[in-house]
Parts: structure tokens; sequence; C-alpha cells
């Protein structure tokens, strides 16, 4: 099956960055692609996109907007947020990596305009558990190429270092205040609102920042399952996401070894394996978890 759209420049640009692919282009293309079961090839000078394969209408059918549901704006907001939340211009924050005993304690924030929320939400912009790391990566990049985005790697070292002085939730709202007020400070434009993924109450939250040179707080909204209720929440777990799966790849790279997430006994194994090739847990890992005992353990048998 073939199947030509025309696009236009900015959603051309978006598909340049997304079907980004190693190896010659054909005479006239920008980009070209081949995916499982479809070939995407993407002509400069009329913006002219063809995907050939048995799963072309499928994926052409992600950059046509008008052919995908409009969010409902009648879905009711969830309960503490105003009605229409979901189709605001919000800059939305979310973290992830505190239960993960490798790796670093990533935060994102982005900021997603009212214009975008359709475009975003049709992509599969969704919670970032749900997705696959190829859906996370191709995602991340087109909401990174779009939008707005600040994000932060505490990487081990560095994480390890600031939990001798807060606790872990005290560490998470400081990271999630600084994507923010970063963010906050290169938009023209302000957001009607900021949505935090919540992990803790507003006022547990607003007293772990007391002291701060800069405290985001005006119009700030938290939310438990933030990513349904605005996608500027679900598309900053993407970005932290991608950028904790990135830092992944270069712990492992550094230790020889490619390192796992969460905190089970596979975690364990692998902790004790770096202790006996006498790498530093300490630069790879959150060492205040249990594993670190574990490992020592193991590590002596
Ligand atoms: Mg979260």
């Amino acid at each position: 099956m073939n199947i030509v759209i025309n696009v236009d420049t900015p959603t051309f640009e978006q598909m340049k960055s997304t079907y980004q692919a190693p190896g010659t282009l054909p005479a006239g293309a920008s980009f070209h692609a081949k995916l499982k079961g479809v070939t995407v090839t993407g002509y400069t000078k009329s913006h002219k996109v063809m995907f050939q394969g048995a799963l072309a209408n499928q994926e052409a059918a992600r950059w046509q907007p008008n052919d995908a549901p409009a969010p409902s704006r009648s879905t009711p907001a969830p309960a503490g947020l105003p009605a229409g939340f979901a189709t605001w211009s919000v800059l939305g924050s979310d973290e992830v990596g505190v239960g993960s005993y490798f790796g670093p304690l990533t935060t994102a924030a982005v900021f997603v305009a009212a214009d975008q929320v359709a475009s975003l939400t049709q992509l599969g912009v969704a919670d970032s558990k749900k997705l696959t790391d190829p859906e996370i990566i191709r995602l991340a990049k087109q909401i990174m190429a779009t939008c707005p985005v600040t994000y932060l790697n505490l990487m081990p070292a560095a994480y390890n270092a600031r939990m001798k002085k807060y606790n872990q939730a005290q560490l998470k709202a400081l990271c999630h205040n600084y994507v923010l007020a970063k963010t906050l400070e290169r938009l023209a434009t302000k957001p009607q609102a900021i949505l935090i993924d919540q992990f803790v109450s507003e006022r547990t939250y607003f007293n772990y920042l007391q002291g701060q040179p800069q405290i985001v707080s005006h119009h700030v909204y938290f939310q438990t399952k933030g990513e349904q209720a605005h996608v500027a929440v679900a598309a900053a777990s993407i970005v932290a996401r991608y950028q904790s799966l990135k830092a992944m790849d270069t712990l492992s790279e550094q230790a020889g070894i490619t390192l796992p997430i969460g905190a089970g006994h596979a975690v364990d194994l692998i902790a004790a394996k770096l202790i006996r090739k006498g790498l530093d847990l300490n630069q790879f890992a959150k060492v205040h978890f249990a594993n670190t005992q574990k490992a020592c353990q193991l590590a002596r048998q």
C-alpha cells in the first residue's frame, strides 16, 4: 500500500526529526526511514511524505490531525482542577528514577500551549509507564522539537551527596521547582497553570522549598496521576524517562555491564559484580537503598 500526504512546514520538520535514520537518502528526500511494516520518505521541496507497506495507513494517520478524535471539551476536570483544565496552556513537571537503585533522579518540565494539546495527545503522548522504550524515544524527540523543555539529571554521585542533607521527597521538590523555574524564565507567554505530578501534599511541598532563592508558586496545581489531568505532565514524564534511559546507557558503558532498573534481586547481583570489579557504587547507584548492604554481602561471598 502507498499513501502520500501533504504536510505543513512544522509538521514536516517534526517528521524529519522523528524519521531520521542513517543511510543514503533517495533523490530529493529530506528523510527516509524503514520501520517495521512501513517505509517513510519525505520530499524536501513538495513537503509530500510517502508511506509504503502494510502499515502505511496506520503510520500516516499519526500525522493527519483531522482524522483524529479531538479531546472532548466536555470531559470534567479531576477534583481540585478548574473546568476545562485539560485544554489550557500548562507547564507540567514529573520525575523518574526514585525507585530505581541504579541511575539518576531525572526531573523534567514541559510547556504545552493550548493549541498543541490536541496534536500531542494525538501523537500518543501518554503515561510514560505504559510506553515502550522505542515509543519513549520517538515521542520525547517530538516533544523536545516542539515544546519548551527543561530537564535535570541528578546523577548518582550528586544525588548521594544531596541525600546527606535532604530526604528524597524534599530533593524531588527542589528538582521540580528548579525545572519549572528554568522553563518559566524562557517563556514569552506565561502558562495558564502549572501542574506538578503530586508526590507530597501542597503544604509539605512548599515547606520543602523554604529558603530557596526562586520559588514557583503562582497558579500551581498538584495532581496524583497528573498525566491524566494534562498532556504537559505526560510529556514531562516521557522526556524524563528518555533522559534517564540515556543516562543509564552512559552509566552502563562506564560500568562495562548493562545496569538494570528497579531495586530487586537482579540489581543486588549486578551491584555485587561492580564491587568485585573495584567500582565505586556511589558513581552508579542511589546508595541509601537497602540494595547496597545486600550487594556488599554478596560481594564478600
Ligand atoms: Mg510522578
